[in-house]
């Protein structure tokens, strides 16, 4: 059983570091939240008093923060754990963030004799807490060999995607496709409301025709036809719109990095921007069913 540092102990991540604790492995923990921390502790890990105490004398070290600038700061900034971790030390990253930052990162740690891998996770909260996540990782062989026995403890599938930051392409390729199949989704059933065809007609035709996809059948956006979709209370998440649309910025970047154009891409990006943004960032990102309603007068 490994000794494993987590820090960023928040929706996601407090959920994981218990997992790792039912599978066996010792956690310490550590996150600006000393409540979230309380939280591994109380499920019997330990505290970390700092980020770099939690990488010291460890053989593991996952991060779950919110964005890329976090990730930076927290491995390579004055006090970053790249440098208090002893060589050797297996880091993943599980944070959703930008491919630059994921490869500049994990270069950092390789230069330093670490391994570390990008290990961006899909199966929200929900999947966190079961241990059902999907990984998808960028890394060398070796990093993900060692990867694999921690990851297999928080997930249920666990996909090698290439080098360093493949992951997080993964990541994104996929929320860009989720982004805008829950438009189009909407759209559809707003167009079919307006025509006089009833919501569950609708999805029982689309749903086993040719138009059918996860975003409709996981996460109908009207209520009814999926029980557990958010759509039947009230839009709460879920998964935020903030965070869809933190990803489609994501998607945004990567393309503009690339030199591709992505139109639809681009457009999903503009039209959760502008629902996140009008104050229900908080909502699931479903419940742009009701922009796109407004929309249509
Ligand atoms: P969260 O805000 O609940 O958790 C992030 C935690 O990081 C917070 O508790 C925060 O206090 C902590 N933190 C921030 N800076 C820190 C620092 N310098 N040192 C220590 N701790 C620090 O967010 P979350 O929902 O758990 O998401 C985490 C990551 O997972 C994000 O990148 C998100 O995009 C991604 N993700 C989230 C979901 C989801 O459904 N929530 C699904 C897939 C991926």
């Amino acid at each position: 059983m490994a000794k494993i540092g987590f820090i960023g102990v928040g929706n996601m991540g407090g959920p994981m570091a218990r997992n790792l604790l039912k599978a066996g492995h010792e956690v310490k923990a550590f996150d600006l939240s000393a409540d979230l921390v309380g939280q591994v502790v109380a499920a019997g890990g330990a505290a970390a008093a700092s980020a770099t105490a939690a990488a010291s004398d460890v053989d593991a070290v996952v991060t779950m923060l919110p964005a890329g600038k976090h990730v930076k700061a927290v491995y390579t900034g004055e006090k970053g754990i790249l440098a208090a971790a002893r060589p050797g030390t297996l880091f993943i990253d599980s944070s959703t963030i930008d491919v630059k930052t994921a490869r500049e990162v994990i270069g950092a740690a390789e230069a330093k004799g670490m391994l570390m891998v990008d290990a961006p996770v899909s199966g929200g909260v929900a999947g966190a807490e079961n241990a059902g996540l999907t990984f998808m990782v960028g890394g060398s062989d070796t990093a993900f060999g060692k990867a694999r026995l921690l990851l297999e403890a928080m997930g249920k599938k666990i996909v090698h995607a290439g080098g360093a930051g493949n992951g997080q392409v993964a990541k994104i390729c996929n929320n860009m496709v989720l982004g805008i199949s829950m438009i189009a989704v909407s759209e559809a059933f707003v167009m079919a409301e307006k025509l006089g065809l009833p919501a569950q007609a609708m999805f029982d035709i689309v749903s086993s025709s040719s138009g059918s996809c996860w975003a409709l059948v996981n996460h109908c956006p009207v209520p009814g036809p999926v029980p557990t979709s958010a759509a039947n209370r009230d839009y709460m998440p879920g998964f935020a719109a903030d965070l869809m649309l933190k990803d489609l910025r994501l998607s945004q970047e990567a393309a503009r990095t690339a030199g591709v154009q992505t139109p639809l891409g681009a457009e999903a990006t503009a039209l959760f921007a502008e629902y996140a943004e009008g104050g229900t960032g908080g909502s699931d990102y479903s419940g742009i069913i009701r922009m796109i309603r407004a929309m249509a007068g």
